[in-house]
């Protein structure tokens, strides 16, 4: 026997039994995405490498070791998108959609990072992103805050959540900081690991967002950069926590949550949860109003965030599944007279219910049979055309999750008897 293929390591296929969550989630995202006035905007999925290198930043986990860079047979650099800020700034500056505008964006998809696979952590992930450009905050930044939380409650799951929130201030202030961190740090270099002791001198900031266990109490002793911000950031972080506090939102403000990307400025959250473990955080985002800059565009405000659409639906219960996967009617059709005349009469139904989810059955099979495909496919009835129903122009009825009698229906009655026993 041929070896089989299988799907490279950290890389999943989404079943058709896990897709109906997928799909549940997606359509309230898009839904909340438009009624709060964001377009969606599709991006390609390789960028050049320098793209990420810019705005990633080198010293970080993606820039350096998680990355999937290949060379194009032409020589370039291409990389699959870890992440979907930088292409969207790219994308927005190509297309001179920054300058003096605002703009609210969405998007959806597969994004690839080369780590460790784990529960909650894979090489192919996917995320929504969500960019708004143009404005300075703090009204925007509680506006996208507000958008996580409808998302959260939409989707039941509103308790599992929890909102961290802190500033990174402005550059010259972490600049600052960085001094008083450098120095502290300094004092533990031994108890470092190998990466935060490289990075004490390149990005000592990474090594708060360190996930090595061993250095959880050397960082909870760090000085923090609340400490180290001026007026205009602790302004800016107020007007944020009024505003939360006044929409009832509860956050906790985490001095030490930095973000794994080099580009956020000001202010940063993540929800977070317990339920999920070490893999807790399901969407984190920030200010990055150096970015644009920083790409060739002119300064410009910028806040954003990502959401990951693996951890959020982890989180939803296991019956959101069957319910919206679930078809209405399974067709019968027992014999030649009857599977001709099924066909057409499933098509008369869609005609007259658009939203009737109907699987007919194909390839025959003895009666016996196909009803044990209508009780596998979950449909909530079993349609039973058989001889006698289409010399009768009738169809007989049968409750798949009830303990229903069998019933019969003439043809014409059919619509308005399904509208009626599913409410469409
Ligand atoms: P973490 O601290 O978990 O490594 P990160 O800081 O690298 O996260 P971001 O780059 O901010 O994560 O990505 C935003 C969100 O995308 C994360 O909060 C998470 O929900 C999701 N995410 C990131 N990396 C992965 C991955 N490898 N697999 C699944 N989801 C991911
Ligand atoms: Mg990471």
């Amino acid at each position: 026997m041929t070896d089989k293929i299988q799907a490279i390591r950290g890389m999943h296929d989404i079943l058709p039994q896990q897709t109906p969550r997928w799909q549940l989630v997606e359509t309230v995202l898009r839904k909340l995405m438009a009624t709060y006035g964001y377009a969606e905007i599709r991006l390609p999925i390789v960028e050049r490498t320098e793209l990420f290198r810019r705005s990633i930043g080198e010293v970080t986990d993606i820039v350096e070791k998680e990355m999937y860079t290949f060379d194009d047979r032409n020589g370039d650099s291409l990389t699959l998108r870890p992440e979907g800020t930088a292409g969207c700034v790219r994308a927005c500056l190509e297309h001179g959609l920054l300058h003096n505008q605002v703009h609210r964006l969405w998007y959806v998809g597969p994004m690839f990072r080369h780590e460790r696979p784990q529960k909650g952590r894979y090489r192919q992930f996917h995320q929504l992103g969500v960019e708004a450009y143009g404005m300075p905050g703090p009204d925007i930044d509680a506006e996208l805050i507000l958008l996580t939380r409808r998302i959260w409650r939409e989707l039941g799951i509103s308790e599992a959540l929890e909102l961290q929130l802190n500033s990174l201030g402005s550059l010259d202030e972490r600049l600052a900081y960085r001094h008083h961190l450098v120095d502290y740090f300094g004092h533990y270099r031994e108890r470092l690991d190998e990466d935060s002791r490289r990075r004490l001198e390149t990005n000592p900031l990474r090594i708060l967002d360190s996930k090595h266990p061993a250095l959880h109490e050397i960082i909870e002793g760090a000085p923090v950069l609340k400490d180290f911000l001026g007026e205009q950031s602790n302004s800016h972080l107020q007007g944020l926590m009024e505003m939360l506090d006044a929409a009832g939102i509860c956050f906790a403000v985490n001095p030490r949550l930095v973000r794994g990307l080099d580009y956020y400025s000001q202010t940063v959250f993540e929800w977070v949860s317990p339920r999920l473990g070490a893999q807790g955080t399901v969407c984190a985002g920030g200010r990055y109003d150096g970015l644009v800059e920083q790409l060739g565009g002119k300064p410009t405000h910028a806040i954003g965030f990502a959401l990951g659409m693996e951890r959020l639906i982890t989180l939803l219960d296991e019956e959101t599944e069957e319910a919206s996967g679930r078809a209405h009617c399974y067709m019968i059709c027992a014999g030649a007279r009857a599977e001709r005349e099924g066909a057409l009469l499933a098509e008369r139904l869609r005609d007259a219910i658009p939203h009737l989810k109907l699987i007919v059955n194909c390839g025959g099979g003895s009666f016996k049979s196909q009803f044990r495909r209508a009780d596998k496919s979950n449909a909530d009835y079993a349609l039973i055309l058989g001889d006698d129903e289409v010399s009768n122009q009738a169809v007989g009825i049968k409750s798949l999750r009830r303990d229903e009698d069998q019933v019969v229906v003439a043809q014409a009655e059919l619509v308005s008897h399904l509208r009626t026993v599913l409410t469409l």
